[in-house]
Order: C-alpha cells, then structure tokens, then sequence
C-alpha cells in the first residue's frame, strides 16, 4: 500500500515538474544559460564588502545565440551599499561598455552577507524594472554565510503586485501567494564568465 502511495506521489511530482515546465514554455520563455562561475566569481569580487556585512550588486549582460540567451558577463558599477541594500551610481557608464562590447542586459546578481537568498520588497521592485524589459531576466541571490544561490524570477502575481504597488523603500506585500519562484529557465554551461569592475 505505501509503495503504491509511493509510486503516486513520485507520478504526481513529475507532472509537476513538466507542467512548471510547460509553464515557462507557455510564457514563451528562452533559457538562459549561465556560465558555471559565475557566482564563485561574483563572491571573490565582493568579497571585501561581504567582510565588512555591505552587499555588493552587478548586472549580468550577454547576447542572444541562437535560441538562447547567454550570460557571458558581470559588470560590477560604481555603488553604494549597506547590510540590506546596494545601489548603482553613474548607471550611464555601463550603457557605454555594453553598447561597447554588444552586450545586452540579462538580469542582475547581489550578495545577501548576513541574510539567506530571497527577494526582499525592495529586490521585487528593482527585479520588475529587469522583467518588465526582458520576461527572461534573472535575479540572482548570493548568501554566502547560508552558503545559499537563489535564481529568482517573479510569478505572474508577483509581476502585477509589484506593477500596482506605488511604495518605495522596504514595506510589506501580499503574504498569502508567492511573489518570486526559482526559474526553470535556466541552465548552467561550463563557460567562464569576465568579470568587468567599475569600482
Ligand atoms: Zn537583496
Ligand atoms: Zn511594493
């Protein structure tokens, strides 16, 4: 009897796990391929705000090869950050160095030094900005001290809570519905990723 709930529950899984898939594909979704060092890199470049607990943000940039989108870099601006927040300043350099190098906007990474990776309500609106230009966009989550990487993507709930949400700063949102997810969109290559650092 138990094998047979078993054998249910592992049927079940899998039909979940193609639908989520059929999901991304029904929202019309390229993968994104990452390259696999991405964020060992990212860590050894933040590494000395991570010390001192001040989170570190890049954008993740690429191109479109073939079907799929690959990440092929980290831009790391000029940026101004604290324990629970990260901010580009001059954002103008880096439209030059990607117009420079053809590269277009893919997502964006950040760590979380003293936090566990997720999106906080203030991630939720930067990550809107990132998926309202490209659906494919991907935030990615670097929590070293939980030695935790979130690839985090928002629901479709998540997209219009955001889109009606007018506040600024760190607030509350809707508590009875995920507002983010891990992306099914996305895979690793063994690639190696440049790092560009604007600091
Ligand atoms: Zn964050
Ligand atoms: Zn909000």
């Amino acid at each position: 009897m138990v094998a047979v709930v078993n054998g249910l529950s592992a049927i079940i899984q899998e039909k979940e796990l193609k639908n989520s898939v059929h999901f991304e594909k029904g929202r019309g979704l390229r993968q994104v391929v990452l390259p696999h060092d991405l964020c060992d890199k990212f860590l050894t470049a933040a590494g000395m705000n991570t010390k001192k607990k001040i989170e570190t943000c890049g954008v993740l940039c690429g191109a479109l090869v073939g079907e799929e989108y690959h990440i092929s870099h980290i831009l790391i601006p000029v940026q101004e950050g604290g324990p629970d927040y990260c901010c580009a300043k001059h954002e103008e350099d880096l439209f030059f160095i990607q117009e420079g190098l053809g590269l277009i906007t893919l997502g964006w990474i950040h760590t979380h030094p003293t936090q566990t990776a997720f999106l906080s309500s203030v991630d939720l609106h930067t990550h809107f900005a990132y998926q309202t230009m490209l659906p494919e966009s991907i935030a990615v989550v670097c929590a070293p001290k939980y030695k935790q990487t979130g690839i985090f993507t928002l629901t479709p709930i998540g997209l219009q809570e955001i889109s009606d949400c007018p506040r600024r700063g760190f607030h509350t949102h809707r508590q009875d519905t995920a507002l983010f997810c891990d992306c099914s969109h996305v895979t690793t290559q063994n690639i190696m990723v440049t790092v560009t650092d604007l600091r």
